[in-house]
């Protein structure tokens, strides 16, 4: 399948969507499928979270529902990206969530001659997120997944983080995928699409 598109070269990819939509869950699968990292922003920062002076700091971004600063996630990110088991490609869950952040990427990627090959945008009506937020709280417990902070995310997603997806079509490298569908729907869609992408058949 995709795996084709990790064959020869290292493969970046970008997955944009709102909270909800599924992109964690996507990512997890796919990184198992190409055998590339899954780099998780929202995942790096929660990790960070403790009593510092900056785990307090990203605490009250995400609890708020807001954004960290650019210059921060910044940060986290190159240090992930020189990690060695980022030779071989990665997923970018979560990152770039703003055009700045995107700009930022573009600078870092190009100094080093490398490029994001593939954004995949999962699009979810904002009825069915809230629904799935809300389930999800009942289960994971995640302090932002309260409703007033989905609608704070919800509304984030699309002052700051949509203009992303415009960013990349001017690259001409966004997939569009449904994400209404069950999780191995949605899978196969993303992996039909990188095929196609990547100039395969889609029964390939
Ligand atoms: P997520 O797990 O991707 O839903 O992210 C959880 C929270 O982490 C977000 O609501 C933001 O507060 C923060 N966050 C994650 N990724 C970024 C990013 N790229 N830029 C700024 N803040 C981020």
């Amino acid at each position: 399948m995709v795996a084709s598109a990790r064959s020869c070269n290292p493969v970046r990819i970008v997955f944009i969507g709102p909270p909800g939509a599924g992109k964690g869950t996507q990512c997890r699968r796919l990184s198992r499928e190409l055998a590339i990292p899954h780099i998780s922003s929202g995942e790096m920062l929660r990790a960070t979270r403790d009593d510092s002076t900056l785990g307090e700091l990203v605490a009250s971004y995400i609890d708020g529902g807001q954004l960290a600063p650019d210059d921060l996630m910044m940060q986290f990110i190159i240090e992930r990206l020189r990690q060695p088991d980022c030779d071989s490609g990665y997923l970018l869950d979560g990152f770039p969530r703003t055009v700045n952040q995107a700009e930022m990427l573009t600078a870092y990627l190009s100094e080093r001659d490398q490029r994001i090959d593939s954004v995949v945008n999962l699009i979810l009506h904002e009825d069915v997120l809230v629904q799935r937020l809300l389930a999800r709280a009942g289960v994971e417990g995640r302090a932002d997944d309260t409703p007033e902070t989905i609608q704070a995310r919800l509304k984030v997603f699309r002052d700051r983080t949509e203009p992303v997806l415009g960013y990349y079509r001017n690259c001409g490298i966004v997939i569009d995928v449904d994400a209404a569908g069950t999780p191995d729907e949605v899978f196969g869609s993303i992996c039909g699409s990188l095929r196609s992408s990547d100039g395969e058949s889609p029964q390939g």
